[in-house]
């Protein structure tokens, strides 16, 4: 019997990732993730599945990020039963994602039907609540069967709290296929999280290749850079606005803060975390310490927390984070990361007049969003309908990018292409996802496909 892999996500685009795999006439499905990007695509695209859910007959995941995992609720809504093998940090973080996913469907679908328009949401929380109970956790490294014939190992990728780069082994003996999908790629030296496993041999590759074209800066200290951006403000007797998405940076700004206050280069200062996913989160990666890399677990034996230490308070409801507007010092971490939704607009509206504030930008910014205009030192930005003059100074902070940079990239994947009979390169747009092709070939890979939408290869 021929097996296949077939490309129906994230195929010359980054959002949206499934890769379907059929051994022996089952099907197992790599992430089952949601596009995102202008509403009149996404909406579209994730309303419909483009394979018949019941046909599927289990689902291996790489990491929780919406983008991997935010369609498995529409998988089961459309009558999947089988199990969705994760990670136990994976499984986590599920638990707080995919509900706030339901929530924003929800909303989206109150906002179209003012509108006049019609659109029913993927799923609602009651679908949210039987995915959960359908997913497996399992340790980095341990051996678990999928199907019959099937097992999957994960080995941490190093890029989000429970991410993992997934393996599955097909059958036994000369008549043993191995195949690798990256998920997402982490980097070496992030803080909490340990760094990328090697990765294991492979027969058949999946990767991502978000930055196949592009490398990082070269990377400054980052406490260093927060140090002065804090001592700045705090010269200036104003605030610190941190936008930061709730998985990870939200999590990364906190431990540098931690440790500046703890080594005693900055002030004990109020630091609030107000968002409720963000504090949600928190909460997830506070309980996995599991995964957390050495540093960080001796902070933890040493008697620091990073996510609790005195200071530290996490904004319960809208009346507290109101409250913050007669806060005039110290820090405010908010979502959304692009200042696109979220408290953090209420708190920029309060801000963006003061020249004594900062909005301090720790991640990256689309082109189009309100903390792109404000990066880009617009003079005036609309906030909620209304304009407001720039007053306050606007900084940006780089490298704290969860995702590994080409030459990162080829360093990890550079030793497979001994074995690696094919490569698939999924996960950024066309041309990085072709430039990085060529660099794999250069690397020594025999075959590389970059697949287009729902194209199959026979493996
Ligand atoms: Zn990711």
């Amino acid at each position: 019997m021929t097996d296949y892999l077939q490309f129906f996500g994230a195929a010359r685009y980054v959002t949206g990732s499934k890769h379907l795999l059929e051994y022996e006439g089952k099907r197992i499905l790599f992430d089952c993730g949601m596009v995102q990007g202008p509403r009149q695509i996404s909406v579209k695209a994730n309303s419909k599945l483009p394979f018949e859910a019941k046909g599927i007959d289990a689902v291996v995941l790489s990491h929780a990020h919406v983008d991997h995992s935010g369609s498995l609720p529409r998988l089961v809504k459309c009558g999947f039963a089988g199990k969705i093998h994760c990670t136990d940090a994976t499984k986590g973080l599920l638990e707080v994602l995919l509900p706030d996913s339901a929530h924003i469907q929800a909303q989206d679908a109150k906002y179209l039907r003012k509108k006049g328009q019609q659109f029913e949401p993927p799923y609602d929380d009651e679908d949210v609540r039987k995915t959960l109970k359908r997913c497996r956790g399992s340790s980095y490294h341990e051996t678990t069967e999928v199907l019959p014939g099937v097992t999957v190992q994960f080995f941490d990728a190093g890029h989000i709290l429970g991410s993992a780069m997934v393996l599955l082994t097909l059958g036994e003996g000369s008549a043993r296929k191995r195949v690798l999908f990256s998920g997402d790629l982490g980097r070496k030296d992030l803080p909490i999280l340990r760094d990328p496993d090697p990765m294991p041999e492979c027969d058949y590759l999946i990767t991502e290749s978000t930055y196949g074209d592009r490398l990082h800066p070269p990377r400054a200290d980052l406490q260093d850079s927060l140090h002065r951006l804090i001592e700045e403000a705090n010269r200036d007797g104003g605030r610190v606005l941190i936008p930061a998405f709730s998985v990870g940076r939200t999590q990364n700004v906190l431990y540098f803060l931690g440790n500046l206050i703890s080594e005693g280069k900055i002030p004990e200062m109020p630091i609030y975390i107000d968002s409720p996913l963000s504090t949600k989160a928190t909460k997830v990666m506070a309980a996995h310490s599991e995964v957390f890399d050495e540093e960080t677990k001796a902070m933890l034996a040493s008697g620091h927390n990073p996510f609790f230490f005195d200071g530290v308070r996490y904004v319960a409801d809208v009346a507290e984070s109101m409250s913050l507007n007669s806060l005039r010092s110290g820090v405010i971490i908010s979502a959304s990361g692009m200042c696109e939704a979220g408290r953090i607009l209420h708190h920029i509206k309060q801000s963006v007049g003061r020249p004594e504030d900062c909005i301090l930008m720790v991640g990256y910014q689309a082109h189009g969003t309100l903390g792109r205009r404000l990066l880009d030192g617009f003079e005036s930005v609309k906030i909620f309908g209304k304009r407001y003059r720039v007053h306050c100074r606007v900084r940006g902070m780089g490298g704290l990018s969860a995702h590994a940079d080409y030459q990162e990239m080829l360093r990890m994947l550079r030793p497979l292409a001994k074995t690696c009979r094919k490569a698939f390169v999924v996960h950024g747009e066309e041309d990085p996802a072709l430039i990085f092709a060529g660099r794999l070939e250069e690397a020594g890979f025999r075959s590389v496909e970059v697949p287009v939408l729902k194209q199959k290869f026979s493996i």
